[in-house]
């Protein structure tokens, strides 16, 4: 018989993907003396959805996603998403500038790189938003030279892909796109791994690769136990500590179910999956230097909006279309075909049913997305790229997704698109649910997390005073503060090599 061994830790910190990074390295330099247990079910970290390939990779800014500018009713363009989307990418921004003047994280460019984010649209009504999004968004300082074309040349200038090939007559056409010189391409998996290699080097950090997290209960009023299984040597372990971070990706959800603390009923989750069409000619690859993202196709969730991104993974430029959304009921991409099912519970069933049956369109969209041969696949991308063969691009897996199911003010299921921290009330358990935008906000989500897990010493002199060491913006709207803007947008732009100090 195998025995078990019984371990102690004041954190334990389960999944290595972008979130457990990010909050272990906050705790870590909130206080040093922690000992964190970190728990990871595959034999690396970031091989989940933080891995580049298995996420766009966008430094979600709101400078290009169309998304977060919807146009109301009375004809106007509403940016106070995007505006909000941007202040917490800043946020992240300052948090990895620090890492880096630290040099608890060195070569910037082995995870970020400037590159132009673009939104691009065709046909009258189109253009017509897009003039509008870009006449409110310039009237915020954190969108400040943003620029607007609606000149072809101009467009090929920016993107060459994206006009080469369209015949005389479609030339006839309206065509804008805007175009921010700020934006970035943030390669999550690189940058996961730098975080966790600082991480396994500092005192009262262990890491236990191959390990899953089978069950977590209550050890009693103020600690839990972490019951864990060696993938490859079947070794038990049990892990008592007073806090617990589930940042499982979309594995979360299950290990909250296992928690059952009375503010995770009626939660669910909906599981989107995904694909890429990856470019494998180098020439094609080298002529495209910009994010460029559309306008989602109706019935389309938000976070599949087409777009052609230059990508910067393994050392060289890479060029994406996607993602194509696609239905698949497991919640990890190495998880099982049974994980929807086994989510269901008696809280649940009836949120989870409702939301399924509101959202039937979205399931009829993935099923029809999933079943698109790469033939079709390909029509979509010569919207954009019209010259686009074929036989230069093959299809990529991405990550899953899974978005929030939870109960709407009046009951009834409801399907969300964002992110939510789900913590009980003691603020010893917390977890991650939604993957919307992610990584990006991975920053201000776990200082969210830290000010519901541990108000006290939050609000403490100490804690505040750090804060403001690693995020000089810290408690104050950069968009608010001009000024205050440009500053730590060049400081950090400095310190990370982006625009306009790239070489
Ligand atoms: C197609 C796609 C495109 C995206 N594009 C962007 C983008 O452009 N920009 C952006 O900011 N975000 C993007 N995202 C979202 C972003 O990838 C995620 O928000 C982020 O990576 C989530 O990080 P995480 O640490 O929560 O989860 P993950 O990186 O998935 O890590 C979770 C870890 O937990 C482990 N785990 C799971 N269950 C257990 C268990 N029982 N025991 C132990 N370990 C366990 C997993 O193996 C995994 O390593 C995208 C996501 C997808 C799928």
């Amino acid at each position: 018989m195998s025995s078990k061994e019984n371990l102690e830790a004041d954190v334990v910190l389960i999944g290595a993907g972008i979130m457990s990074a990010t909050l272990g390295l906050l705790l870590k330099e909130l206080k040093p003396n922690l000992k964190i247990e970190i728990l990871e079910r595959l034999d690396k970290a970031a091989v989940e959805s933080s891995d580049a390939w298995n996420n766009a990779g966008t430094g979600h800014a709101a400078f290009c996603e169309l998304n977060y500018t919807p146009e109301m009713e009375d004809g106007t363009v509403d940016a106070s998403k995007a505006v909000d989307i941007v202040e917490q990418f800043e946020v992240s921004r300052q948090f990895w500038s620090y890492l880096v003047s630290k040099k608890i994280l060195n070569n910037p460019e082995d995870f970020i790189h400037s590159i132009p984010h673009m939104s691009f649209v065709w046909g009258k009504d189109n253009v017509s938003f897009l003039k509008k999004r870009y006449e409110e968004m310039i009237k915020h300082p954190l969108f400040k030279g943003m620029e607007f074309s609606d000149d072809v040349t101009t467009i090929k200038n920016w993107a060459p892909l994206l006009m080469k090939g369209r015949s005389r007559e479609a030339l006839e056409d309206a065509y804008a796109a805007t175009s921010m010189k700020e934006g970035t391409d943030v390669n999550f998996g690189n940058l996961t791994r730098k975080m966790f290699d600082y991480l396994k080097s500092l005192d009262g950090v262990t890491s236990r690769f191959s390990t899953e997290v089978v069950d977590i209960k209550r050890s009693d009023k103020t600690t839990w136990n972490v019951s864990t299984k060696n993938i490859k040597t079947n070794a038990k372990a049990t892990i008592k500590a007073p806090f617990v971070f589930i940042g499982a990706g979309g594995g979360s959800i299950l290990l909250l179910q296992k928690a059952n603390i009375p503010e995770s009923e009626g939660f669910g989750g909906f599981p989107v999956g995904g694909q890429w069409l990856r470019c494998t000619n180098e020439e094609i690859i080298n002529k495209h230097m910009a994010k460029v993202y559309g306008k989602a196709s109706v019935g389309a969730p938000p976070m599949s909006v087409p777009h052609l991104d230059t990508r910067f993974i393994d050392g060289k430029r890479a060029l994406l279309f996607g993602p194509y959304a696609g239905f698949s009921t497991k919640f990890l991409k190495t998880g099982s075909l049974l994980d929807l099912f086994k989510s269901l519970k008696c809280d649940n069933i009836f949120t989870m049913l409702g939301a399924g049956m509101r959202n039937m369109s979205l399931t009829h969209y993935l099923i029809s997305e999933v079943l698109k041969s790469k033939k079709s696949k390909v029509e979509s991308l010569k919207e954009y790229f019209p010259d686009a063969d074929m036989d230069d691009w093959e299809i990529e897996i991405a990550g899953q997704r899974v978005q929030v199911i939870k109960k709407g003010k009046d009951g009834k299921g409801v399907l969300q698109f964002g992110t939510e921290v789900v913590s009980s009330a003691d603020g010893s358990i917390a977890a991650l649910l939604g993957a919307s935008p992610g990584a990006s906000t991975a920053a201000p989500i776990m200082i969210h997390l830290l000010e519901k897990c541990f108000p006290e010493e939050f609000n403490s002199l100490e804690w505040k005073t750090k804060f403001k060491e690693m995020i000089p913006s810290f408690g104050i709207q950069l968009n608010d503060n001009p000024e205050l803007a440009v500053k730590v947008r060049e400081e950090t732009s400095k310190t990370l090599k982006l625009y306009p100090f790239n070489n």
